[in-house]
């Protein structure tokens, strides 16, 4: 690993004020994905900025009756909060999911939202990867693809994005905040996290010197009836290869609220809202469950070993709705 420096910052300010005043240096949270990285050479910076003893709000009810999370508080202390259980406990699974207790002890909110992919090429420096070198090529457009995107990806990267907390986030409308040399900025969550286009080495919608400072979670009552389902290769230190976020709410059997996303098969958590716009009004059930899932899936295109994908996430998404409802056949 290369030689860097390393300093705590007191403040956000102070942060934001010392990485501007580095060349190469990069924010420093719990490490779990950055410290891997610098290991194997992806990463190569200079200088780390610890951020994770800023002041922090930790876990708040917001005024506007949402919550609000900072981005230093460990994804182990977000997943167990009882008002996160309570009212998010799509989220509360979904982090649970997401990694060992070990791993989640040590990352932070800030980190699992800045974490890179798992693609096996851009972890091989001998591999040609358009994100790790640009221009350089794509070595799993034609390699072994099994985790790799259905959705969104592009002729430069089909790579995934590998968190699983974001796709909760994604469904539930999220904003996640910014600070910076320009002052504080919000950002949906949504657009957070870019497509790959013919630039996928730019991941995010972060400029440079910015630091995320909380994640805003908006009021959403229906979303007490929510669930993340995650199917992967093995039970425990596996990617998702189909994830589903949902919280839905129906009156008189028919649904009056619905909010889904997906994971594992987009290079960003996919929000579905195509499948979203046929469920909203109509009767809650397998059949429009399943329509809903196949109009989403309508524009997927799979690669050699990661076709079986599109099948496994429309009847995921169909398991996951009628669990939803009371449909555990
Ligand atoms: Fe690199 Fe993306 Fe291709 Fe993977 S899918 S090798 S990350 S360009």
């Amino acid at each position: 690993m290369k030689n860097f420096s390393y300093s705590r910052a007191g403040t956000s300010q102070e942060a934001v004020t010392l990485i501007a005043t580095i060349p190469n240096a990069k924010f420093l949270g719990g490490g779990t994905n950055l410290v891997d990285l610098m290991r194997e050479n992806i990463e190569q910076p200079d200088a780390l900025v610890d951020v994770t003893r800023l002041p922090s709000g930790g876990i708040a009810e917001s005024a506007a009756g949402g919550v609000s999370i900072a981005a230093s508080v460990r994804n182990t202390a977000v997943a167990n909060h009882p008002i996160i259980r309570q009212r998010y406990p799509l989220l509360s699974q979904a982090i649970l999911f997401g990694a060992s207790g070990q791993i989640r002890n040590m990352a932070t909110v800030g980190g699992n939202i800045m974490q890179r992919t798992r693609c096996y090429y851009f972890y091989d420096e001998a591999a040609k990867c358009n994100k790790r070198k640009p221009g350089s090529g794509c070595d799993a457009i034609d390699g072994f693809n099994r985790i790799h995107a259905i959705l969104g990806a592009s002729e430069y990267c089909i790579a995934t994005h590998p968190s699983d907390m974001c796709v909760a986030l994604a469904a539930l409308d999220a904003t996640v905040r910014v600070t910076g040399p320009d002052g504080e900025r919000a950002i949906p969550l949504n657009e957070f996290h870019r497509l790959p286009g013919g630039t996928p080495h730019i991941e995010t919608a972060l400029k440079a010197n910015e630091l995320i400072a909380s994640i805003e979670l908006p009021p959403l009552p229906f979303a007490r009836q929510s669930r993340y389902r995650k199917v992967r290769d093995r039970a425990s230190y596996a990617f998702a290869l189909v994830s589903v976020a949902a919280a839905l709410e129906t009156e008189n059997g028919r649904i009056r609220n619905v909010r889904l996303a997906l994971g594992g098969v987009a290079p960003k958590p996919w929000r579905a809202h195509e499948a979203e716009r046929v469920l909203s009004g109509a009767e809650a059930g397998r059949e429009i469950f399943r329509r809903a899932a196949d109009t989403e899936l309508g524009p997927a295109r799979g690669f050699r070993y990661n076709s079986f994908k599109i099948e496994l996430a429309k009847r995921t998404i169909v398991s996951v709705l009628s669990e939803l409802v009371g449909d555990n056949q």
